[in-house]
């Protein structure tokens, strides 16, 4: 039976892999995979990993040397992978798509959040206050939203959205061949939008897409949502908008520095993260531990989806979820021989 080592495990991950396996002795590690762990994957066939997991060149090295030949990131998103050392080494293979519901629904929940300030209500009331004083939000009807990528997250949250009555624009560097979007440039999207929310992937080309000079773009008391990558938004310029009221509320589920922090319980810690303390203590922000895939549907698919994916592995089979960097961002290139339906390498 092929071992798998699977770090970063919590109790969900465990209940979802366990009742879909059949076929794999797994070894669930608590730790996340970092340099400094990276030997725990000893006498293992295969490493799942997950989003803040560190796998640099160093990790792939060490793995590589251990004999690992198949990363199995249980993931969609995979900007903590370094494509070009794992070429030709180890094969690197992910979840494309296991809820883009489950993410989009999140994205509503923390416009709701925000916009009708629900976790200042709900603290009021927990305390017997029912003044509404200083909870006044706005309608979503009639708003126009900016939505930034318009794959499967970002397309199912503008069905969200269509259905609240907003008015919905759209900005994408591989704009859909879709008559039902309105596309714009990403400064008109800036300039127009009431609401706008994150939905590509974190690259070289989108690390701090909205920083200051997109900030002074937008119209003054925009709400930002973003349940992408921290990342994609200069968190300090965030804080400047905030202060300044250009940005009347934001709901995130990541942030920039999240690796060392989400996914654990920090409450005893006084947290060093001066930025990151800030925006949390702001009544105007709600924050989430990058929780949006965390639904029932999306963990069974991860666990299935992962699991089919070593199955092909194993049985030397071409690799349907596979990714390399000639992969060029999810779109398949003609130089990779997966456009020829082999693997990657
Ligand atoms: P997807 O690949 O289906 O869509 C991404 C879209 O972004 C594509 O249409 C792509 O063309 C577009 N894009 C790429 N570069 C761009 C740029 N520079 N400007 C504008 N658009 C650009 O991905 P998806 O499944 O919709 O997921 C979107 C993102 O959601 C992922 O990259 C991941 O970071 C994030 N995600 C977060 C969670 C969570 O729990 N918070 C869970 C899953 C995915």
């Amino acid at each position: 039976m092929k071992t798998i080592t699977f770090f970063d495990a919590k109790p969900y991950d465990r209940e979802w892999f366990d009742r879909s396996n059949q076929s794999y002795h797994i070894r669930y590690l608590e730790s996340k995979l970092t340099p400094s762990t990276v030997q725990l994957a000893a006498g293992s066939d295969a490493v799942c990993a997950f989003v803040n997991d560190t796998i640099n060149a160093e990790v792939i090295d060490a793995l590589y040397a251990l004999g690992v030949r198949v990363l199995a990131m249980r993931c969609a998103g995979y900007s903590n992978v370094d494509f070009v050392h794992a070429f030709d080494k180890i094969n690197v293979v992910r979840v494309p798509a296991y809820s883009p519901y489950a993410v989009a629904e999140h994205t509503m929940a923390l416009l709701l959040a925000v916009n009708r300030k629900l976790p200042r209500a709900y603290n009021r009331t927990r305390d017997f206050n029912f003044s509404l004083v200083g909870l006044t939000g706005v309608d979503l009807h009639g708003k126009t939203i900016g939505v930034i990528g318009t794959g499967k997250i970002g397309r199912t949250f503008m069905d969200i959205c269509k259905g609240f009555g907003m008015r919905v624009i759209a900005f994408d560097v591989f704009p859909a061949k879709d008559a039902n979007i309105e596309y714009v440039t990403l400064d008109e999207l800036l300039r127009q939008s009431d609401i706008i929310s994150l939905h590509c992937p974190l690259t070289e080309q989108t690390h701090h897409l909205l920083d200051a000079s997109a900030f002074a773009k937008m119209k003054d008391g925009v709400f930002l949502l973003n349940t992408s990558r921290g990342a994609l938004i200069d968190s300090t310029a965030l804080l400047d908008a905030l202060n300044s009221g250009k940005v009347r509320g934001a709901g995130l589920d990541v942030y920039e520095e999240e690796a060392d922090l989400f996914f654990k319980d920090n409450s005893g810690l006084l947290i060093q993260d001066d930025v990151l303390a800030l925006l949390v203590s702001r009544p105007n922000v709600v924050l989430t531990a990058h929780q949006a895939f965390l639904t029932e549907e999306a963990l069974e698919n991860i666990a299935q989806t992962t699991l089919a994916n070593l199955d092909e592995f194993f049985a030397g089979e071409p690799l349907t979820n596979e990714i390399c960097y000639q992969c060029d961002e999810g779109k398949v290139i003609e130089d990779c021989r997966k456009w020829r339906k082999e693997r990657c390498f």
